[in-house]
């Protein structure tokens, strides 16, 4: 619509986004939480929905207002990464409503509609325990954390962990399953989208599939996804079957390098089974483009430096999929696992490797796959950003070897090797 302010997004119309283990409500995933400080219980989504805050938002949104909360998707935002993509998929998906939206909301910003897209992150069931993963999102690490003395946790890990924070998130996800069930029983529902943990572990996540399939309000839903793509099956039910059965689908599968570099990153992934779970998702491309959008979604770590990356784009090339790449963190000088651990010398020289791999091989997407790896570069790496930081890197790599001792197996140190590049074994060696 033409007369619409540049900051509207429909998000705050029609989307609830929550996370148990915050035990908090913000705009979507992307936006930044209002009171970060207040750790509090939140509300029900029926008084979230219509409370000063979001009558604010909206309000603030319908007068063109910047928001700080939305600075992801600042245009003028010379950090932001998505510069305004997200906002645009939302009022793309939307741009039909946008004239009921209106229509539905006073000048103090409280609106007669109800939301009918959800993105609640209900729980950190997971089967796999990828090393750039924390407890909170990933159960096979808290069950690590909570087996081994002096697992090398952060302190927001130490208080998930307790039991009286684990006590406070079990009422609250119940009633945010509750509130996402209402929705799908009531028929509502226009937008799931589902991400980790491992969605396709939670028996919600089936359950909610298939009543949507049975009660024939899938053709009217789009759902999208964040997935390790480990299970294609549960009980009778076979995911790429119901997923046919959906309006628009889209998938991210992720997978950080293949082969035994892959699997290190990701323990619990098997590239080979993988591998024919991706062939087998990948169909409904066949079946129909148009509404089916799946992709590989990679985030490079300093292991994926040094191998993996090449039987990744191999795939990549052989499925005609799309990759869509991402810098693992979070950028602190103790965490390894991020490439800009590496110091600016190897790492350079280690992406301009893939960037060539990738314009020979001539992926699909290859000049975005390029861009991003390019950004990676671009940033700082820990030398650069961080004074004293390899004490903190030390601590970073205590971390990596503690765990490799418990999961026993492929080592950082015989990757780097493998990859005979002397000048980072060196590096890591002497760190
Ligand atoms: S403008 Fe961006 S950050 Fe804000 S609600 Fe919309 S999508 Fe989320």
């Amino acid at each position: 619509m033409d007369n619409i302010s540049k900051t509207f997004c429909t998000a705050p119309w029609v989307h609830a986004y929550a996370n148990k283990i915050k035990g908090k409500r913000k705009l979507c995933c992307n936006s930044v939480y209002q009171n970060d400080h207040d750790t509090s219980e939140v509300t029900d989504l029926e008084q979230w929905w219509n409370d000063d805050y979001m009558k604010s938002v909206r309000r603030r949104m319908l007068n063109g207002e910047t928001l700080p909360e939305c600075k992801i998707c600042d245009p003028n935002d010379k950090k932001s990464i998505t510069a305004g993509s997200y906002k645009d998929m939302w009022n793309e998906a939307y741009k039909d409503y946008i004239k009921t939206i209106l229509e539905n909301t006073t000048p103090d910003g409280e609106t007669s509609l109800s939301p009918t897209s959800f993105h609640y992150e209900l729980s950190n069931l997971c089967n796999f325990a990828c090393r750039m993963c924390s407890v909170e999102w990933a159960s096979k690490i808290e069950a690590e954390a909570k087996k081994h003395e002096n697992y090398p946790l952060k302190r927001y890990e130490r208080r998930y962990l307790k039991a009286d924070h684990q006590n406070m998130i079990k009422p609250w996800q119940k009633r945010l399953e509750d509130e996402l069930w209402k929705s799908v029983k009531d028929k509502t529902l226009t937008n799931i989208y589902f991400a980790g943990g491992e969605p396709l572990m939670w028996d919600i996540h089936w359950k909610v599939l298939t009543h949507l399939v049975e009660s024939g309000h899938s053709k009217n839903v789009w759902i999208r996804y964040n997935t390790n793509l480990s299970r294609m099956h549960y009980k009778d039910y076979d995911l790429v079957e119901l997923l046919k059965q959906f309006k628009r689908v889209e998938i991210g599968c992720s997978i950080d390098g293949g082969g035994p570099v892959g699997e290190y990153v990701r323990t619990g992934l098997v590239w080979e089974q993988w591998k024919e779970n991706f062939k087998k998702l990948y169909q409904l491309r066949l079946y129909d483009k148009s509404r089916f959008q799946i992709h590989l979604e990679t985030t490079i770590t300093t292991p994926g430096l040094f191998g993996g990356m090449s039987e990744l784009i191999n795939f990549a090339l052989e499925q005609d999929a799309k990759i869509r790449i991402h810098r693992a963190g979070p950028v602190e000088p103790d965490n390894l696992i991020c490439p800009s651990a590496v110091p600016r010398s190897v790492m350079d020289k280690c992406i301009d490797d893939i960037i060539l791999n990738v314009k020979q091989k001539n992926i699909r997407d290859s000049n975005y796959v390029i861009k991003q790896l390019l950004s990676i570069k671009n940033k700082p790496v820990y030398e650069e950003e961080f004074k004293n930081y390899d004490i903190d890197l030390r601590r970073g790599k205590e971390k990596v070897e503690f765990i490799e001792n418990i999961r026993k197996g492929l080592t950082l140190k015989e990757i780097i090797k493998n990859s005979n590049n002397q000048k980072a074994l060196e590096w890591y060696i002497n760190i």
